[in-house]
């Protein structure tokens, strides 16, 4: 077997100040990268796929900012519904609680945007510059026409999938293709043009540059992590019980005839980490659960011909020969609120109404018309949030003695608000002096009987 040195032994040899403190992980292959890659991909397909996927003639996930509405789906949401947006971050915030508890960081290894994106930039890396080795090598070689190659071409593509990134987020605000067609005819608006320069600056420095600096010293997640993880949270963990005394040996020594552990020192499961530590030394705050460790491990394991699992998803009770405990309160609580917050949410989802109305009054005061009768002037926002066109009736409650001046209905499209101006006349013997109730009613043609509600001031004169 080839010697292996370590990222320390690395940096105190070389005399670059570039390559100091430095993290340069070494890309290895195994069954838990085989599951990131995997995760990686469906993530990255479902980021960039659904951007440009339509619904209903429409872009299908867009928060159109300047409309003020949120299509996702056969469903728009309007600020109005803000509450019910604000429980899928609840649901997030639980839902995060509750893997933590069970399983630390497994968020964080596998689907953070922040690891996604780093994982993709460090294989675009690899791609320019060549595997770890290569790139300490690059990093302590003069500056030559090949370096500024690799280099560049590293940066390039860095840059590109920046670009994509910042394009596909800035289309989940504005429609994706007009978007697109904007800025490749140089039609694209200054603010447009801004956030996605924005955007594409923000994922090349977070992901090229800082990666886990942003895990380190930018992301709350990690530091309250520490406090959730209890004796029986399954987390990535070195068996020191099993593993110590470490120490080199000859690849057909068996532990007991060296009298050491099973680790062989080679430092392999550090040389993979992206955050530069040492599992070894127990769980860490800088530890993101990538599991990288455990695959470098199983692979020495093998070649020695030991058994796998010297550093593997463990609790702390498991390293110490008990059984770990998955019914535990704290972790049944997280899941019941959890499965709570879903069931509340999807009820508030389901039985929001579709058809809104608002009702403002002008704020002038009352008139006569030249029937002597008293009038108020509205403005009815009706609002439509289901799917489908609908024509709304508008009526106002004892029509009998109610004259009124605006349409009988109208007719809302599909995820759109309408305004109506709307005046009320109404018999001053018919109403008492000063501010009086007036209920306006909106229902449908389209054979649902929903009817609508909304109570407002008419304002007749003081004394009559
Ligand atoms: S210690 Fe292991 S699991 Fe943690 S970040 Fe490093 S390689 Fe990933
Ligand atoms: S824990 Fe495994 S990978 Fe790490 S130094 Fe020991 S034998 Fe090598």
């Amino acid at each position: 077997m080839s010697r292996l040195i370590s990222v320390k032994q690395i940096e105190s040899t070389s005399k670059v100040p570039e390559a100091e403190h430095k993290i340069q992980p070494r890309s290895f292959s195994g069954f838990y990268r085989r599951v990131r890659i995997t995760g990686g991909v469906v993530l990255f397909a479902l980021y960039f796929g659904v951007a440009w996927l339509d619904w209903g003639g429409r872009q299908a996930v867009l928060w159109d900012l300047s409309a003020k509405k949120f299509h996702i789906f056969s469903a728009t949401f309007w600020p109005e519904d803000l509450v019910l947006l604000s429980g899928i971050l609840l649901i997030c915030a639980f839902g995060l609680f509750f893997l933590t508890v069970l399983a630390g960081r497994v968020w964080c290894g596998y689907a953070c945007p922040q690891s996604v994106w780093t994982w993709v930039f460090l294989w675009a890396e690899r791609v320019a510059e060549g595997d770890r080795s290569k790139r300490i090598k690059l990093d302590a070689a003069p500056l030559s026409v090949k370096k500024i190659v690799r280099r560049g071409s590293k940066h390039g593509l860095w840059l590109l999938i920046s670009l994509l990134t910042a394009i596909t987020f800035v289309g989940y605000f504005t429609p994706i293709r007009d978007l697109v067609g904007d800025l490749f005819t140089l039609e694209a608006s200054g603010w447009a043009l801004f956030w996605v320069l924005f955007f594409t600056a923000a994922t090349y420095l977070n992901a090229g540059w800082l990666r886990e600096k942003v895990c380190f010293h930018m992301c709350p997640y990690g530091r309250f992590q520490s406090s959730m993880v209890d004796a029986d949270s399954v987390v990535i963990s070195y068996d020191a019980e099993r593993g110590e005394p470490r120490g080199s040996r000859r690849r057909d020594a068996m532990p007991a005839s060296v009298e050491l552990g099973d680790c062989i020192d080679c430092q392999l499961c550090v040389q993979v980490c992206p955050t530069g530590i040492d599992i070894r030394d127990g769980l860490q705050m800088e530890c993101i659960g990538c599991a990288a460790c455990i695959d470098a491990c199983d692979s020495i394991m093998d070649k020695m011909g030991y058994a796998r699992g010297l550093v593997r998803y463990a609790s702390e009770r498991d390293l110490k020969g008990g059984k770990t405990n998955l019914l535990r309160p704290r972790l049944v609580g997280y899941f019941a609120f959890l499965v709570l917050m879903i069931a509340v949410f999807a009820w508030g989802v389901a039985s929001r109404p579709l058809i809104t109305l608002d009702v403002e009054r002008d704020r002038g005061m009352y008139r006569y018309t030249n029937a002597g009768e008293v009038e108020n002037s509205y403005l009815l926002k009706l609002t439509n949030k289901d799917n489908s066109q609908k024509y709304l009736i508008i009526e106002v409650e004892d029509p009998l003695r109610v004259s009124t001046t605006g349409p009988l209905g109208v007719v809302v499209e599909a995820g759109e608000k309408v305004e109506v101006p709307y005046s009320v006349a109404l018999p001053a013997s018919a109403l008492n002096a000063g501010a009086n109730d007036i209920v306006f009613q909106i229902s449908t043609l389209h054979g649902e009987k929903e009817l609508i509600t909304e109570t407002s001031t008419f304002l007749a004169p003081s004394e009559q």
